[in-house]
């Protein structure tokens, strides 16, 4: 018999250790597929974080702690119930397969940090090592950059740091944080503990819900007395690179980011056809998969309905490995056709530490709180650990830590050698004028503009719009100087950036790459005008609105089908149309000149599937969210964007913050408004100059 286990966390690891110990190796064959070659220990990852434990203490390799089981370091792409095997990836990009006799999906859960605009970009995931690595990392690096500010305010930027969410894991990574900062101030000159800034922010009314109120208004009482500020009743609506915008309007500036609240289900499960809730698999009471009588679920991924109270069991390590040890002796039940055991436990309680050698448990019915439960909480967790050797080095990581300050060695993870993603909200500053040149960005989605001038709150000088798959930034590195214009967000910008020393490596080792980016930057319309100035500064001052044509008759709705576009563009008498939603907002244009990409898309559908061509809908094939300029705008904004992208028309929108569009404008226009300006200013000079010659000789 084969039985592979999908996941290498509390659950799988407790099943195989009990198959194992019940069904000897000729009669059971087990199989552990998980993505890692270890299993973390999730409850001290904020010790991780906050540097009072080595990583690799948090990390214990599968294959030392399954003896006489198979381990593989593979993800598994797919499970076919119906013919009982397994797809995965052994790396090479081959898919494999192999066969069981039961299967164990214990994938646990994923964080998802696109529940909020701007996270999955700026803020630290709280779920792996690498996780908790990074934000060590990033945390003493904050305090070096805050060392070396000059501008006292950017300094508490760097000292600045929020965690979102004040369940278990958020409350333990702001205690760790805390600690970390405030007990190394000592060993920097240019700034004192009362620079610090950590923020807890939580939608309820109180922290840490599982546990008793008492015990979590006690823990909040305790962590702000540690400096802690912990924000209740409110939400964080959005991350940028400057901080977290939260429910009631506030912005929290900082520097560091972590989230750690969101999960998703793992992909994997997400693609099983099974029964789920909440995305979560639905087992029967012995932890089955509902209608597959070889296929077992357990831990996160799972909705395994708890009989000791008839409720779901909680997302939590405790019930993954109660779970595990269950379903293995299961296994072993309906192999010697005996009757199977419905999932049952009665949870022990909970431990959470809140830093400064502080904590609160609820054990056994008694809730403790302060230094013993931190000594409860420590004791408790050395002894959970799976093998003796990581409970002697946490041990010994542990007692380092109450005599020695804490480690504050940091391995480079300099944000120049790496790609990143960054949002923006409209109205955010993406670059300054003088800003050295850290980023080459790709805009992935969302508009930009470049604003000619140093002064931010110049709104009225905008030069050109940036729209996706535009970029910017590559001047300024190929030319090793500071950025010399304002680059602003008009609408959400999320931006895919290569950091400056990356780039030099990409640009120097791909000499074509080089040439391509220098020419781009050559040819970016903002070096063409400056040989024009008198023109640029004719277009300048000549307000958008006085060359604006009128909307075309037809407007196109969003679901309006390829074919009926189609016709309308062909009785359209200026061959371009404009899609807006219900709420009359513009979603795309359609004209003549598209055709060709229109005809590339459809020749990419398989040809089996074209006949369904004509319920297709148009926004399948133009791209989202057009390139437009608003009544705001001058005539040089739309000049250069026209020039910038090689479009012969835009279409012209109410303002920035509204969308409705007002009608188009034309590169020719422009144009001849340009020339008739010249004009009337030559003849004006001609009349001027005879006028003073006529004076001169009366
Ligand atoms: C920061 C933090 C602190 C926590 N603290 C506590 C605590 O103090 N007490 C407590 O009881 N609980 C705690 N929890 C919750 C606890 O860690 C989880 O409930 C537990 O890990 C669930 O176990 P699991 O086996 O279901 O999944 P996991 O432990 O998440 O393991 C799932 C494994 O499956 C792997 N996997 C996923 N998809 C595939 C695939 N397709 N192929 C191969 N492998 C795959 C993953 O890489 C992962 O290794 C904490 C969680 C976090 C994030």
């Amino acid at each position: 018999m084969r039985v592979v286990i999908v996941g290498g966390g509390f659950a799988a690891v407790m099943f195989a250790k009990t198959l194992r110990k019940k069904l000897r190796a000729p009669e059971c064959e087990i199989v552990v597929f998980n993505s890692e070659n270890h299993m973390v220990f999730h409850p001290l990852l904020a010790d991780i974080a906050g540097a009072s434990i080595n990583p690799d203490a948090g990390a214990t390799p599968l294959r030392q702690m399954l003896p006489g089981v198979e381990c593989r370091t593979e993800q598994v792409q797919r499970i076919d119930l119906e013919k009982s095997r397994i797809e995965f990836d052994d790396g090479s990009g081959v898919l494999n397969r192999m066969t069981f006799d039961h299967v164990v999906v214990a994938c646990g859960a994923e964080s998802n940090l696109s529940i909020i605009p701007g996270m999955a970009e700026h803020a630290f995931g709280f779920k792996v090592i690498r996780d908790a690595v990074d934000l060590r990392q990033h945390i003493v690096r904050q305090m070096e950059e805050a060392e070396g500010a000059t501008d006292p305010e950017r300094r508490l930027w760097y000292l600045s740091f929020i965690v979102v969410g004040a369940g278990f894991s958020g409350v333990e990574v702001a205690g760790e944080m805390n600690e970390l900062v405030r007990s190394s101030t000592r060993f920097y000159r240019n700034f004192k503990k009362e620079d610090v800034t950590v923020s807890l922010v939580h939608t309820r009314d109180a922290i840490l819900p599982e546990v008793a109120r008492s015990l979590g208004e006690f823990a909040k009482k305790r962590m702000e007395k540690a400096g802690i500020d912990v924000i209740l009743n409110t939400r964080a609506v959005a991350a940028t690179h400057e901080g977290v915008q939260l429910s009631d309007g506030r912005t929290l500036r900082g520097g560091t980011i972590v989230c750690t609240i969101g999960t998703e289900p793992a992909p994997l499960v997400q693609s099983l056809a099974v029964a789920k809730e909440h995305g979560r698999i639905r087992t029967s009471p012995d932890m089955r998969i509902e209608g597959h009588a070889n296929a077992w679920a357990l831990g996160d991924c799972a909705l395994i309905v708890n009989a000791f109270d008839n409720k779901p069991s909680p997302t939590t390590a405790q019930f993954a490995e109660r779970q595990g040890r269950q379903a293995a002796l299961n296994l072993v039940s309906v192999t010697r056709g005996e009757t199977t055991q419905p999932f049952r436990f009665k949870a022990l309680g909970q431990l959470c530490s809140i830093g400064g050698y502080e904590a609160v448990a609820e054990m056994f019915g008694m809730r403790i709180s302060g230094f013993l439960a931190w000594v409860l909480w420590r004791g408790v967790y050395l002894f959970k650990l799976p093998t003796w050797s990581r409970r002697i080095k946490v041990g010994l990581d542990w007692g380092w830590d109450v005599l020695f300050p804490r480690d504050l060695s940091f391995l480079n993870t300099d944000a120049r050698k790496r790609l990143t993603h960054a949002y923006y909200r409209p109205g955010d500053l993406i670059q300054r004028p003088g800003d050295p040149p850290r980023f080459f960005s790709v805009i992935e989605d969302g508009e930009a503009e470049v604003l000619q001038a140093t002064d931010e709150h110049l709104a009225g000088k905008v030069l050109t719009v940036l729209g996706k798959g535009d970029f910017f930034g590559n001047a300024a590195l190929i030319g090793n100087r500071p950025h010399h214009t304002t680059i602003r967000a008009r609408t959400a910008v999320r931006l895919r950036q290569m950091g400056s020393e990356l780039f030099s490596e990409v640009a120097n080792s791909f000499l074509p790459l080089r040439e391509l980016m220098a020419t781009a930057a050559l040819r970016q319309s903002q070096h063409f005008w400056d040989r024009v100035p008198l023109e640029k500064s004719i277009l300048e001052n000549e307000p958008l609105a006085s060359l604006v044509d009128p909307l075309p008759p037809k407007l196109l709705p969003n679901d309006v089908t390829l074919p009926e576009a189609i016709k309308a563009l062909s009785e359209s008498p200026i061959g371009e149309l404009l899609i807006v939603d219900e709420k009359h907002r513009l979603v795309g244009t359609f004209g003549r000149h598209d055709m060709d990409q229109i005809f590339a898309q459809i020749a990419e559908i398989p040809a089996d599937q074209r006949r369904q061509l004509p319920g297709r809908k148009l926004t399948d094939f133009v791209p989202p969210n057009p390139l437009s300029v608003t009544l705001e705008d001058s005539a040089l904004t739309a000049a250069m964007t026209l020039l910038d992208h090689g479009k012969p028309w835009l279409p012209v929108v109410q303002s920035r913050a509204d969308s409705q569009p007002v009608g188009y404008v034309r590169g020719e226009r422009i144009v001849n408004r340009m020339i008739e300006k010249l004009a009337n200013r030559d003849t004006d000079q001609a009349s001027r100059a005879k006028a003073a010659g006529e004076a001169n000789a009366t």
